[in-house]
Parts: C-alpha cells; sequence; structure tokens
C-alpha cells in the first residue's frame, strides 16, 4: 500500500492505472476507520483492480459549533487498518494541499436537503458535495462506495452525480452495527459509558416504526409514538425523527414505494445518526 499526500501525485499514478485498463474503487472517508469502512473497503477489493482509499477530515463539512477539533484522529491505526483490509493507494491530503489558500468555486446542494441532517446542519451537504468534486476528480474511480448509514447523503450524491455527469457508477453499501444494534461510526468514541448504554435504543425505535407501517398503521401515527418513547428512554434529545420517501427525501404518498425512517440525537459531545431503509409490498 503506498500512502500519497500530494494531488498531481496521485492524479498522475491513477491515470497511469486507467491508461493500462484498471478498473478503480474509490472509498471516501475522515478515517478512525471501523468495520463500517472496511466493509466499504472490502466491497471495492472484490469489484476493482485498485482500491484508492481517501482519509481527510473535511473542515468544510462542519459547522462552527461542531465537532471538527474533537473528531477522532489515528493515521497510524489507520494506515495499519487500510493495509490489513486491501487498499493499493491510501491519499492522505493535507488541508492545505484540498484547499489552498484561496477558494473560486464551491457545490451547492438545491435538493435533498432541507429535511434530515440538511435541515439541522445548514451548508453540511455544500461542504460534502464540495470535497467530494474534488475528489472524484482527483481520483477518477470507475465505482465509488458510500455507506447507507449516512442516507442522506448516498442521496446527495447520487444528484451530483447525475447532475454533474461523472462517469462513475455509485455504490451503497448496508449499514454495520455493533452487537447490540448500534450503527459503528467514528463519533461513538466520543460517548460518555451511560450513553454508550442507551445508544441501542435507537435502532430498536426504527426497527418498530418500519414494522408498524409494514403493518397498516399511519405513518404520522407510529413516527410520533415510537418518537414520545424513544424520548422517554434517552437522556439524549432528539434532534428529527423524520420519515419520508428515498431516495427523493419528500414527504411519501400513495406512490412512494421505498421509504426512509431516520433519526438523529444530541449526546454531550456526540450527535448520533440512523436510519432504517424498506420498501412497502
Ligand atoms: P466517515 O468517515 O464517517 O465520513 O464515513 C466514510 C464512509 O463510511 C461513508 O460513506 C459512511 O457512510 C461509511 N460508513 C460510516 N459508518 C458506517 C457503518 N456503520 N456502516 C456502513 N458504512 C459506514
Amino acid at each position: 500500500m503506498r500512502v500519497v499526500t500530494k494531488i498531481t501525485d496521485i492524479q498522475a499514478e491513477l491515470i497511469e492505472e486507467k491508461k493500462n485498463g484498471k478498473s478503480i474503487g474509490f472509498v471516501p472517508t475522515m478515517g478512525f476507520l471501523h468495520e463500517g469502512h472496511i466493509s466499504l473497503i472490502k466491497q471495492a477489493r472484490n469489484n476493482n483492480d485498485i482500491v484508492v482509499l481517501s482519509i481527510f477530515v473535511n473542515p468544510l463539512q462542519f459547522g462552527p459549533n461542531e465537532d471538527y477539533d474533537k473528531y477522532p484522529r489515528d493515521f497510524d491505526r489507520d494506515q495499519m487498518l487500510a493495509k490489513e483490509a486491501g487498499v493499493d493507494v491510501l491519499f492522505y491530503p493535507t488541508v492545505v494541499e484540498m484547499y489552498g489558500a484561496t477558494k473560486t468555486v464551491a457545490v451547492h446542494v438545491e435538493d435533498r436537503t432541507d429535511v434530515l441532517c440538511g435541515k439541522s446542519r445548514p451548508g453540511h451537504f455544500d461542504g460534502v458535495a464540495t470535497v467530494l468534486t474534488k475528489l472524484i476528480n482527483i481520483t477518477m474511480p470507475t465505482r465509488a462506495y458510500f455507506g447507507l448509514k449516512d442516507a442522506q447523503q448516498v442521496a446527495v450524491v447520487e444528484g451530483l452525480i447525475h447532475d454533474f455527469h461523472f462517469p462513475i457508477e455509485l455504490v451503497g453499501v448496508d449499514i454495520k452495527r455493533d452487537e447490540d444494534g448500534l450503527a459503528l461510526s467514528s463519533r461513538n468514541v466520543n460517548l460518555t459509558k451511560e450513553e454508550r448504554q442507551e445508544a441501542p435504543h435507537l435502532h430498536r425505535s426504527l426497527l418498530k416504526v418500519k414494522k408498524a407501517i409494514c403493518e397498516g398503521v399511519p405513518i404520522a401515527e407510529a413516527v410520533e409514538m415510537e418518537k414520545a418513547k424513544l424520548e422517554s428512554q434517552l437522556s439524549g434529545s432528539i434532534d428529527y425523527y423524520e420519515l419520508l420517501s428515498y431516495p427523493e427525501l419528500k414527504q411519501p404518498d400513495s406512490t412512494s414505494k421505498r421509504l426512509i425512517v431516520a433519526l438523529a440525537v444530541f449526546y454531550k459531545s456526540v450527535r448520533l445518526i440512523d436510519n432504517e431503509i424498506f420498501d412497502l409490498q
């Protein structure tokens, strides 16, 4: 595995690989790798000649009062895990390398961001779309891998790839969970012991909404009931608890076939997100 920090170096290397007909699987991350990231890397490994992993904590997607400084980082450990998982090229740029001193152009997302995380984190998805536009142009992948843990991000990236005509395939990968159901996240290390103990309630609650809706309970009723129950079980506070069509992220109607029920919870130093996507029969 090679670690590359310069944009021109990785571009030159990957242009050469593409000239030789090699397919490139790209997995963008912010590091502090866990089994969720590893499942993306493994899927990329199975379906591509070259696997490129990026580790970059993107300041553009953090709001002024968010956890950019507290975001966990451990590059030595990440390097070991990436190598073990079969990464060929690890792209690890600095903020200056990615953004330089001046900024002329940024990407603004027009749709799918007025709900869920986009609503409570203004500008977040513009930051995500801007860095991904850069990373896709830098790595020129055949396929890019994203976790459905960040289902709204997958919906936004689908729009980005479609609207900007990136000739790449988007692969959405299922959520990896701990044995008790908590979705794996780099941020879980910042939960207190008590918060970690109650956190599995998030996923249990989502599963109950899904079951109720599949059994014919009206959507608003199912969500309100489980939201109230969850509120009483948590020391954290619920940021949002919503049910929408997926991937459009609109209020569902009689034509909606695929739905997402998603929530975010604020704890002292962490905000957790989780979701379930399911099809109506
Ligand atoms: P992050 O480093 O948190 O930006 O995540 C990098 C990629 O890994 C994103 O596409 C995430 O959706 C994905 N990811 C993070 N956690 C999980 C998980 N528990 N299961 C599957 N994918 C995940």
